[in-house]
């Protein structure tokens, strides 16, 4: 829950309307996820360190020993239905 509401208050901050998703290659213990399981995330952020949008998982330097592709997007590049869904939820909420 901290995560989403982390991602809440950080989503469309980017002046260069520009974002970052990123692809886990293995989790934790350096163990391969399978090629299906390779979908682009929204890298979102959770207290200032990096983490993935829909399950939260921190990823990068002295946070995990995952192995990760990240990279910035002018638009799109997610390929993760869950992120999708959320970040769709948080479209819809009228201001
Ligand atoms: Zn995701």
């Amino acid at each position: 829950m901290m995560n989403i509401i982390n991602f809440a208050m950080s989503f469309g901050k980017g002046e260069d309307m520009s974002h970052f998703v990123v692809k886990l290659l293995s989790d934790d213990d350096g163990v391969d996820y399978d090629k299906d399981q390779q979908v682009w995330h929204y890298s979102g952020e959770s207290t200032g360190d990096p983490c993935v949008l829909c399950s939260g998982e921190y990823f990068g330097e002295g946070q995990s020993n995952c192995k990760f592709i990240e990279k910035r997007v002018k638009r799109g590049g997610i390929t993760c239905k869950k992120c999708l869904r959320i970040i769709k939820e948080y479209k819809a909420i009228k201001l």
